[in-house]
């Protein structure tokens, strides 16, 4: 099932989805728009923050289990983006289930990832930011602080997870392939091209 109006950005570590998603914000300011992103802001996604830093240990079939949980009260609790489309708002998520299918299969298969996940609504659009790691992995740097998955054999790895995720998923729901060594001003655009025609930004 695909969700209208729910977007989201994926992409390995140093993609740029983050900076892309607040240049969108920016723009979208005076219409019916929600930001948000995965792990959430929520609880479960603090947690999964802590984790995510290295604080935690975990079994990595855990972390699998515990980022879908963050996503199922990301999408149906109060206030989620079920709700919000429902209102009549685009929702637009930096990161989403295809962030665990790449980074997730790595490290316990692909199985688990797939069944957490298989209940999901699709996204309307997914804006895949592909990049080679060796850009990444300097970009992360220059931005400080770093995370467990923030390695370049581990996110070599996770690009091709998710090219062959993004092939799969071609014919389910649209898949926008970003250039992410080109320029923020040209990604952003490449990204509001889309974005503005949308019907619910258009009125
Ligand atoms: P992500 O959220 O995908 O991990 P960020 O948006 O946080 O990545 O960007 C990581 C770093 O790379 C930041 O310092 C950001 O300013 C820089 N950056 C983002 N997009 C680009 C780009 N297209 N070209 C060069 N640097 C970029
Ligand atoms: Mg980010």
């Amino acid at each position: 099932m695909i969700l209208q109006n729910f977007i989201v950005f994926e992409g390995i570590d140093g993609a740029g989805t983050s900076t892309q998603l607040k240049i969108l914000q920016d723009k979208l300011r005076d219409k019916p728009a929600y930001f948000t992103c995965e792990p959430t802001e929520l609880e479960t996604g603090r947690f999964l923050r802590k984790v995510l830093k290295g604080d935690i240990k975990l079994h990595p079939d855990t972390i699998a289990r515990l980022f879908a949980a963050d996503r199922c009260e990301h999408l149906f609790g109060n206030n989620g983006i079920l709700e919000l489309t429902k209102k009549g708002n685009l929702v637009v998520s930096d990161r989403y289930i295809f962030s665990n299918l790449a980074y997730q299969s790595n490290e316990c298969g692909k199985e688990l990832p797939r069944a957490l996940n298989a209940s999901f609504p699709l996204p309307q659009i997914v804006f895949y930011f592909d990049l080679d790691p060796s850009i990444s992995i300097n970009r992360i740097h220059n931005r400080g602080v770093t995370e467990i998955y923030e390695k370049k054999e581990f996110l070599q790895k996770t690009r091709e997870q998710y090219l062959s995720i993004m092939e799969e998923y071609k014919d389910k729901t649209q898949i926008v392939f970003i250039n992410a060594e080109d320029s923020i001003l040209n990604v952003s655009e490449k990204i509001w091209s889309i974005i503005s025609e949308l019907p619910i930004i258009k009125k």
